[in-house]
Parts: structure tokens; C-alpha cells; sequence
């Protein structure tokens, strides 16, 4: 199996970009936590320029953009603006460019519409409605858990984390569209998991693919069921689009949204497949003795957990039972205290079981 190789030692210095194909050019910006940036790519047309990703909705972005928009563009102007998903360090200044250049916003059908309902005031306090409340509970979490989330989203509205607003149209992209830029094809190439639909750009000409978060080197795309829909399955959708991404030639060079751009492909997305197998297996050996998701934090992650990262390995561990669930693997009971407990049922576990069965990584917030 060939190993991930990295063409580029460092990454680009904010305010400026690089050249990493023909047309192509690579931007960064800063981020809070453990990840520090997003990478964003600028697509050269023939009479002004595609972004794909914003950034963070705050003043600091929008400036940095401004410097770029001034001496990186060569006088061209931005005719589009391409997100891959919802997420706001990738939709953040959506608004703010689409509006400045009047230029439309190019998203799949199911990230325009939950980030435009979770944008502005809609979407800042569903985790305290009794949804989320029953989410946790059955997950095994405190009270005090619940006043503490609260006080994390509100502090998440000053550092622009949360949804700012979105522009009230755009244009719709699907899986297999063509978008024509400078003269070559970009396909898009829609993956599911880490959120509803997200959109990845493949160039076959280049061999180049702007794969925002579907597919990262180095951390792994939180991948998480939310209070919004408690029954969700999103990690069977996950693997199943790492097997349809197994196709993608493993010459292309892949520009993720966060580390830095890579060949090796279909290595990285092995490990990744790889990775949530060896973690389901763990989840199952825990389950040997019923457990609630709480417990199995452990199993998951090995570090400490402040509150925001316990949310989201809550959502990942809940992520894993629920394909085993749905694989016949765990069987789930919900018991008089309100948690559901969670059980391994599988006879052929004392055959598949293994020895190398660690915690992994902290979750990231991508
Ligand atoms: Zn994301």
C-alpha cells in the first residue's frame, strides 16, 4: 500500500496563495482550537475566479480575504462562490463575498437548507429543548452537561462558530454536475456522512480534487449523530462513501480544507475505513457487559474531554453503535432511568476479536 506523500512542506502564509496546479491556487485561514486553519482554493475562470470555502464569519477573515481578493487575483474579479458543506468555518463569509462581488453561491441542496436553518437565531439553543435533553439523557449524561452546553453555544456565537447569516438563494449543485472553469471540467462528487450531502470537486485533467472534509489526512472528519435527528445513521453512509471515493485515481493530488494537500488516496481512505472498523470492533468487546454511550467515551478517545469535545465523541460513539445496530451487531434497550444500554449480541465476536484494541485521537472540530 502506498504511504501519503505531502508535495508541500509548509503551508501558505495567510493573506497570499499558492499556485498548487494550473488555475489553482491555495489560500488559508486562521481557526480557533487544536486545527489553527482551513485551507480555501481560488479556481481561475477565464474572466474572474471561483472560492471554494470562506472561512470563518468574523472580521479577521474577511480581512485577510481582502488582501488576497486585492493582490491575488490579478484584477479579476470572484464570479462564484463554491461550499462543500454547511459547516461554518467552510459557509461563514458566504454572505459577505456573494454580496461584496454579486455573484451567486453554488451549494448542494441539503447544505444550502440546514445551514440556512441553523443560521442566525435558529439555530443557537436546540440543544436545550427537550429533544436534546432526551438525546443526553439516553446517552447517560448530567443535568449539569445540559448548563454547561448551553453556556458553550452561547460563548460559540462570539467567536464565530456559530452560523452567520446565508444568502436567501443559490444555485444548486448535484452529484455528477459539471462545472466548467477555465476551459476544464470539474465534476462534482457528493459524499455523506460527516454532513448531509457534501460536495467535492474532482478535475480530471489536473488530477486534482478539492475534497473539503469528506476526506482529510492526519485527523479524522467528526462524523456524529445530533439531538436533531437521534436515530440517524451516519457513519453507514460515511463508509459507503469512502468505498465509492476508493475509485478516485491515486495520482490525484487531494487539497483537503484542513492539514496540508497529499497524494495517496485510496491509502488514506483505507486507514480511515480501517480505523472505524477497529473502533466499532472495540465498541462491541466493551458491550460484552451492556453500557451506556457515556461509558464508552474511554473505549473511543483516550484524552481528557472539555465539554464541546464530549459532545462531539458522544455524537461518534452513538455514530458507531447505531451501524451496529443497524448490522445486527448490538441490540439497544431503554431502561427505567431513561439511559439506553447497549449490548453486544453478535456470536461470531469471540472469532473477530483482536488485540490492539486502544483509544484513538481527540475528536476535532471539523
Ligand atoms: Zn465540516
Amino acid at each position: 500500500m502506498h504511504e501519503l506523500s505531502y508535495p508541500w512542506s509548509d503551508h501558505v502564509p495567510q493573506g497570499v496563495s499558492r499556485e498548487v496546479a494550473p488555475g489553482v491556487r491555495w489560500v488559508t485561514m486562521p481557526m480557533g482550537g487544536s486545527l489553527t486553519h482551513i485551507n480555501l482554493y481560488l479556481l481561475e475562470d477565464f474572466d474572474g475566479w471561483y472560492v471554494v470555502d470562506t472561512g470563518l464569519n468574523n472580521k479577521e477573515t474577511l480581512d485577510l480575504w481582502h488582501d488576497v481578493f486585492r493582490t491575488e487575483l490579478g484584477g479579476k474579479p470572484v464570479k462564484g462562490v463554491i461550499c462543500t458543506h454547511m459547516h461554518p468555518d467552510h459557509i461563514g463569509l458566504a454572505k459577505a463575498i456573494t454580496d461584496e462581488y454579486r455573484c451567486p453561491l453554488y451549494m448542494t441542496r441539503a447544505e444550502y437548507y440546514q445551514a440556512r436553518s441553523f443560521s442566525g437565531s435558529a439555530g443557537s439553543h436546540h440543544h436545550s429543548a427537550w429533544l436534546g435533553q432526551q438525546f443526553y439523557t439516553r446517552a447517560g449524561m448530567p443535568l449539569e452537561y445540559l448548563q454547561k452546553l448551553a453556556e458553550m453555544w452561547s460563548k460559540r456565537s462570539s467567536d464565530g462558530m456559530t452560523m452567520g447569516e446565508m444568502p436567501s438563494g443559490y444555485q444548486r449543485l448535484e452529484d455528477g454536475d459539471i462545472l466548467s472553469i477555465g476551459g476544464r471540467d470539474w465534476r462534482i462528487a457528493v459524499g455523506e456522512g460527516h454532513s448531509p450531502e457534501h460536495a467535492c470537486l474532482y478535475c480530471h485533467e489536473l488530477k486534482v480534487m478539492c475534497s473539503g472534509d469528506q476526506i482529510l489526512p492526519v485527523i479524522t472528519s467528526n462524523v456524529s449523530v445530533h439531538p436533531t435527528e437521534p436515530d440517524a445513521n451516519p457513519l453507514k453512509v460515511w463508509m459507503e462513501s469512502h468505498d465509492k471515493f476508493l475509485r478516485t485515481p491515486d495520482d490525484t493530488l487531494i487539497l483537503p480544507a484542513h492539514n496540508r494537500p497529499f497524494h495517496g488516496v485510496r491509502a488514506r481512505l483505507r486507514q480511515l475505513i480501517d480505523h472505524h472498523d477497529d473502533r466499532m470492533l472495540a465498541i462491541e468487546e466493551a458491550c460484552v457487559e451492556p453500557q451506556i454511550a457515556r461509558d464508552l467515551l474511554p473505549v473511543l478517545f483516550s484524552r481528557q474531554l472539555d465539554p464541546r469535545q464530549t459532545m462531539m465523541a458522544l455524537g461518534e460513539a452513538i455514530a458507531h453503535l447505531h451501524l451496529l445496530m443497524y448490522r445486527n451487531r448490538i441490540e439497544r434497550t431503554l431502561h427505567a432511568d431513561g439511559q439506553y444500554r447497549f449490548r453486544s449480541i453478535d456470536p461470531s465476536l469471540a472469532r473477530r476479536r483482536h488485540p490492539h484494541a486502544g483509544p484513538s485521537e481527540v475528536p476535532e472540530v471539523v
